[in-house]
């Protein structure tokens, strides 16, 4: 087993410029700034389901003062047969949506053949949690001259997770954005999708200047609490929050991707009314994370 953590150019211990004082690595998507004193909030629908759809969820978004939209156009299912995302159609409406509303966007890239195409559009590329070790991806999305979304797998340690980021970065590409959107637990399911690792945002920073941001909504899978988990991410000393949002005027049960986690618009605006009320808490000091083994 040979060690290839220590050597990690995303450490902090090998990248000096954000050592005295502990600073964090500042990335600009489409000019709003993640890793600053102030949390960043990026919503949107988990899916880009229609143009209607998407235009209301966009404009509640903005009302909310929000400035990064999100919403899949590709969607990573668990069973082949659940609605896999509208595709290229789903690009083309995102496009139209930000000439609308002037919102930037971040939506996910699965395959490596498509990153081109769907960079064509996105002002963050999104990788999603299960593809967090597809690697020859994270080399396509190092390549694309793009700020990256890099989601934890819901099973990855610390580590794993420093090392598919470290893929991205050595392709030249070191605007990245680490997201925690909930671990798997054996005693997970019956009560919330996942579990929220608040015990990883501090050791994070700690081990790196990247933002983190904290997703309550695939944590939980059930909006009623998406709120409460936002908080408590952004005490932990998260940079910003990624959340779902129920776009107006449309019906849970109409939706065919995460019908439950979408947050009302008025909790939205209470979570960004929070979010901007406060700093992100300063990066602790002292050393970082031990270089542990990879395999
Ligand atoms: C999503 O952001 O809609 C998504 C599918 O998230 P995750 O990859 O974290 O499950
Ligand atoms: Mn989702």
């Amino acid at each position: 087993m040979t060690d290839g953590l220590s050597n990690l150019s995303i450490l902090r211990r090998n990248w000096p410029e954000y050592a005295e004082p502990l600073t964090t690595h500042v990335v600009d998507v489409a000019g709003v700034l993640i890793g600053e004193a102030r949390p960043v909030v990026i919503a949107g629908p988990c899916a880009v389901e229609s143009y209607e759809q998407t235009l209301s969820a966009a404009r509640a978004v903005a009302a909310a003062g929000v400035r990064l939209l999100r919403g899949g156009a590709f969607k990573p299912r668990t069973s082949p047969y659940s609605f896999q995302g509208l595709g290229e159609e789903g690009l083309e409406i995102l496009a139209r949506v930000r000439e609308e509303t002037g919102l930037g966007i971040v939506t996910e890239v699965q395959d490596p053949r498509m990153v081109e195409r769907v960079a064509e559009t996105a002002d963050m590329l999104q990788i999603g949690s299960r593809s967090m070790q597809n690697f020859p991806l994270l080399v396509e999305v190092g390549r694309a001259g793009v700020p990256v979304l890099l989601k934890r797998g819901f099973s990855a340690t610390l580590e794993e997770w420093l090392c598919a980021a470290e893929y991205v970065a050595r392709e030249g590409n070191l605007d990245i954005v680490l997201c925690e959107r909930g671990i798997r637990r054996d005693c997970s399911w019956s009560h919330a999708r996942s579990q929220f690792d608040l015990d990883v945002i501090e050791p994070l920073r700690r081990a790196t200047p990247l933002p983190v941001v904290g997703d309550p909504s695939h944590a939980t899978g059930e909006w009623t609490r998406v709120e409460e988990v936002s908080q408590a991410a952004l005490e932990a000393g998260a940079h910003g929050l990624l959340i779902e949002v129920l776009a107006p005027g449309i019906e849970r049960s109409e939706l065919r991707c995460d019908a439950h986690q979408g947050v009302p618009e008025d909790t939205l605006q209470r979570i960004t009314a929070f979010a901007g009320s406060r700093e992100v808490i300063a990066a602790a000091g002292g050393s970082p994370v031990s270089a542990g083994q990879v395999r």
